[in-house]
């Protein structure tokens, strides 16, 4: 392709809403646009990427046994609704785009595909004899994220390689789910980008285990753990640990003291001489439930620790036995609007009577009380007395009324011991989710009574799994993981081309013939091949070179006459005058090594 005609509009300037280098990049180098937030247009040199990557994903899933097909993006609310999760992924803060057509029937636009799948799959498949199969998919999901940004690494509209696995049985599904585990590691070795694989969180997806894969850079959304050895890594919002010690309190007789502080547990510490693992502090929050319902819950935490939220919604989920569409702090002003008088905020301990929700609104009218294991496990600690500017010293949990129940529900931290090895201590990363396989077992089939025949001639619900790549995002995040000062760096394997010719200087009739003879014969060799051919100054191109992040260059200059060219390698910088010859042997050694990788 000859850049002249490639539809190349670069930026000098770094665009003013783009954050981070990938997305700057991006935008810089002519490879997306923004139509709106979170909408992007994948122009000429990103869809060659985004189709290298997809073509790799798709050959380890063919290798894998799976069938290509194309679900619907149109999908009837009533699938959704059978699977229990309309409400959930439409109201409060659900990310699924819904409309109504013209005889008024709701139809949502696909985050996600299980409903559909698993209701073509109950049409298709009778038998035991049939399974297990995999069905994949790559296609445009749409999700109306709240905050959508970084360009296409959380867009509203983004492609995704889906895949669905039915199975006869749990070590059926375990079989295919670590065959995908290691599919996954090839595809991004093949992408030449460094991934990690974690223990997640299964989110509103469901099911029993879950891992993603992330990819690591320092501007990615999530936190992962992980330790020394390698033998543990896991995402923050599921990471486990084993907590620091809290400091001993000398036992003595409880009291209720006046405590002069704004409420927060620094200050009560400081006024107080307290260490904050010696302390409880409870936490309010609203759980939004389906069906107009809300709960309060009452979380008790020691004060050196913090809420895993995530940990807290599913407990809370698996509490209630009912879809949870939300759960947010309670302020004062929610308490106002319930018609309550006010809480004691800054004092409130564990055992805060339900009589303080009587009569609310639409709240339920008694506290969920939870606690994490590291409060319960206190002797003796400090906590609210539930009167402004009170609290109880030296208490302990035969003093306290109300005992919640133990869970874990406390984030994880850097420096924190290892479960596997309290010797060894978690370690901190940046990642980028780029994948996520889920073991759903039986979740969809039995909500929406999707049944095979077993041998026995027993319909039995299919065991299922499911196994997602962000094709866009992936490309983006490569971005991340490659780039210097100058511009993009892409892998070989999926830059938009392996290579780029570089004319000095167009008029010099000697570099012009050299560059197009070059250009012509890597064409011939099944090289991707890109020739500059534009009459713009040398330093121009150079930068523009630079900054496309070609992995592969040749330059045609002054010393065309000679036969020579320069041969350069974006990632090291290196350059060799050589002969066109040699230039050529080159750029084909350096592609046939992705094909033999
Ligand atoms: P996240 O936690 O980042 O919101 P998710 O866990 O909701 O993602 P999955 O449902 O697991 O996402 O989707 C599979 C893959 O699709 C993810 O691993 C990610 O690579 C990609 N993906 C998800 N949401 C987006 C988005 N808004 N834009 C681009 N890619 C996305
Ligand atoms: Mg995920």
């Amino acid at each position: 392709m000859r850049v002249s005609r490639l539809l190349l509009v670069t930026l000098r300037e770094t665009p003013a809403d783009a954050e981070i280098p990938s997305h700057q990049l991006l935008l810089r180098g002519g490879y997306i646009r923004r139509v709106s937030a979170g909408i992007y247009v994948y122009l000429p040199l990103m869809w060659r990427v985004i189709k290298k990557v997809m073509k790799i994903v798709q050959q380890e899933m063919d290798l894998v046994g799976g069938l290509e097909t194309l679900l619907p993006q149109l999908q009837p609310s009533e699938l959704w609704k059978k699977s229990g999760r309309w409400e959930g992924y439409t109201q409060g803060e659900g990310i699924m785009f819904n409309l109504k057509d013209r005889q008024k029937r709701s139809l949502g636009l696909g985050p996600t595909h299980e409903e559909v799948v698993t209701s073509v799959v109950d049409e298709l498949i009778n038998s035991y004899r049939q399974l297990p199969i995999t069905i994949y998919q790559t296609q445009t999901k749409f999700r109306d994220e709240i905050r959508p940004r970084f360009g296409l690494m959380r867009g509203r509209e983004f492609i995704m390689k889906d895949a669905y696995s039915f199975h006869t049985n749990e070590s059926c599904l375990q079989d295919t789910y670590k065959k995908m585990d290691a599919a996954y590691k090839k595809i991004f070795a093949r992408c030449g980008l460094k991934v990690i694989p974690v223990e997640a969180d299964s989110g509103a997806i469901g099911g029993e285990a879950s891992q993603e894969f992330m990819l690591t850079a320092d501007s990615g959304e999530d936190c992962i753990l992980i330790s020394p050895d390698g033998k543990y890594a896991a995402n923050q919002e599921k990471a486990v640990s084993i907590p620091s010690d809290p400091l001993p309190i000398k036992e003595e007789q409880s009291s209720i003291q006046t405590t002069i502080c704004s409420g927060s547990i620094e200050d009560l510490c400081k006024t107080s001489q307290l260490d904050s693992s010696q302390i409880i502090k409870v936490i309010l929050m609203l759980a939004t439930i389906e069906e107009g319902k809300f709960q309060p819950i009452l979380i008790s935490l020691r004060g050196d620790q913090e809420l895993n939220e995530v940990k807290l919604f599913n407990e809370v989920t698996k509490l209630i036995n009912k879809n949870v569409l939300e759960i947010s702090p309670i302020t004062s002003e929610g308490v106002a609007s319930q018609g309550l008088p006010p809480f004691p905020f800054g004092s409130i301990g564990p055992d805060l009577e339900d009589t303080y929700l009587k009569g609310a609104k639409n709240w339920s009218n008694n506290f969920m009380r939870l606690a994490d294991h590291t409060a319960i496990k206190l002797k003796t600690f400090i906590c609210g007395a539930n009167e402004l500017n009170k609290h109880k010293f030296n208490t302990n949990w035969k003093e306290i009324s109300k005992t919640p129940s133990p869970l874990d529900i406390r984030k994880a931290k850097p420096g924190e011991r290892c479960v596997h090895d309290p010797l060894q201590t978690l370690q901190e990363a940046r990642g980028i989710e780029v994948g996520h396989i889920f073991q759903l077992g039986t979740k969809y089939s039995n909500a929406l009574r999707a049944t095979f025949t077993d041998e026995e001639g027993t319909l039995k619900p299919f065991w299922m799994g499911c196994y997602g790549i962000g094709i866009s995002r992936l490309s983006q995040a490569a971005v991340e993981q490659n780039n210097d000062d100058l511009g993009i760096i892409w892998p070989l394997a999926i830059a938009p081309y392996h290579v780029i010719i570089v004319i000095a200087n167009m008029q010099d009739i000697l570099q012009k013939e050299l560059g197009e003879m070059l250009y012509l014969k890597l064409q011939e060799s099944k090289i991707e091949v890109l020739l500059d051919d534009r009459d713009e100054r040398a330093g121009v191109k150079f930068k523009d070179a630079d900054l496309i992040g070609i992995p592969l260059r040749i330059v045609v200059g002054r010393d065309a006459k000679e036969g020579k060219v320069e041969f350069l390698i974006r990632h090291s910088k290196q350059s060799k005058l050589v002969s066109s010859h040699e230039a050529l042997n080159e750029v084909i050694t350096h592609v046939q090594s992705i094909s033999n990788a």
